[in-house]
């Protein structure tokens, strides 16, 4: 038995966030005393196998049938509806992206099984608990799950990826899955890189501006102590809704959910919708004149004083 983990890729280039898929399923698997396995979509995955194992994959089953190659969530969840009756995992896990939560609920209704979206943490027993994120991240339910095969994904930044171990090697199996062609409904004709380099998600650092900042040439100093820290420049809803700058840039409920290792929030009060986006930040420092805002309060460390003071000297002494 196995705990089977949907490896998310773009066109063989691993999702970090399937590492926490790893790291999650790990856990599961220890408490079930099963195996993780791993289950790679498309022809162009099959360079992941040694990733897979780095991170816990006892065994990688690879589905590369053609029409498989590029994402659609029809056909991708109907290859794991396929995966899970041929291979009867204890339990299904993919991380809770868009697309991981996309896939997972189109192979749950194929399957005519449960699906719990992102989850915190899960207890098995004979019924599964959990704990899962909802609205977007302001809310947690503590759930029940009575299901033969619980199909699960795992919120952004829930667990954090282990360290790969290095020469850890899979078994490889390529799965021969026959999809019906009214799978191949969506299918991707154009892609558009939106960003490139370091992104806000991915960033160790982001300087984040709130309405304190005033306007979008404001942004001038958080762009250059970004600059300096090798990080990027974030801003809450506020900034946005000004047209101060892009949707790209919005961190909170419904922006971006970031970990950096640092987040140097700077004119944000800390509402709560920005608080979920920012709250898996290592530590936190709030730039603010209200001693009382609620960044302030939660953050790991705080200047009390004018963004426009600050940043420029700190700029200057790093
Ligand atoms: C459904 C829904 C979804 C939402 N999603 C998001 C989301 O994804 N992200 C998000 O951010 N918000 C979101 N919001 C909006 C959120 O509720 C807040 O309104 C917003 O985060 C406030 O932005 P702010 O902190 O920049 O502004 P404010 O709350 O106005 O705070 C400005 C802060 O700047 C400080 N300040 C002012 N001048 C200076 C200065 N010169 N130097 C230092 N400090 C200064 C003030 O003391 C204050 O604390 C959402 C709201 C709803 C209803």
């Amino acid at each position: 038995m196995s705990v089977l983990v949907v490896v998310e890729h773009d066109r063989g280039r691993m999702a970090d966030s399937s590492l926490e898929a790893f790291e999650f399923a790990g856990g599961i698997a220890s408490q079930l005393g099963v195996r993780v396995e791993a289950l790679l979509i498309g022809a162009d995955a099959a360079g992941l196998a040694d990733q897979c194992a780095a991170h816990g994959a006892v065994t990688v089953h690879h589905v590369a049938t053609e029409s498989l190659t590029d994402y659609g969530p029809d056909a991708h969840g109907g290859a794991v509806a396929a995966a899970a009756g041929l291979l009867s995992p204890s339990a299904i896990v993919a991380t809770g992206s868009d697309r991981g939560n996309e896939v997972l609920a189109y192979a749950a209704a194929e399957l005519d099984l449960p699906f719990v979206a992102n989850c915190l943490e899960v207890k098995t027993a004979d019924d599964w608990e959990m704990t899962r994120t909802q609205w977007g991240g302001s809310l947690n339910e503590e759930a029940r799950l009575a299901s033969s095969m619980p199909i699960l994904s795992v919120a952004p930044h829930a667990v954090e990826a282990a360290r790969p171990v290095a020469g850890a090697t899979a078994t490889v199996q390529v799965l021969d899955v026959t999809l019906p062609e009214s799978s191949a409904a969506t299918l991707i004709r154009d892609r558009i890189v939106m960003t490139e380099g370091v992104t806000l998600a991915t960033a160790p650092v982001v300087v984040g501006g709130g309405r304190g900042v005033g306007s979008a040439e404001g942004f001038a100093v958080l762009e250059a102590l970004a600059a300096k820290l090798g990080g990027v420049v974030g801003c809450s809803r506020a900034v946005t809704n000004n047209g101060w700058r892009p949707h790209s840039d919005q961190v909170g409920q419904t922006g971006t959910r970031i970990a950096p290792q640092l987040y140097i929030a700077c004119g944000i009060s800390g509402a709560i919708q920005h608080w979920v986006g920012a709250k898996a930040a290592k530590k936190i420092l709030a730039v603010n004149t209200d001693p009382a805002a609620n960044m302030v309060v939660k953050a790991d460390y705080a200047i009390i004083g004018d963004l426009f003071d600050v940043l420029p000297a700190i700029t200057d002494a790093t």
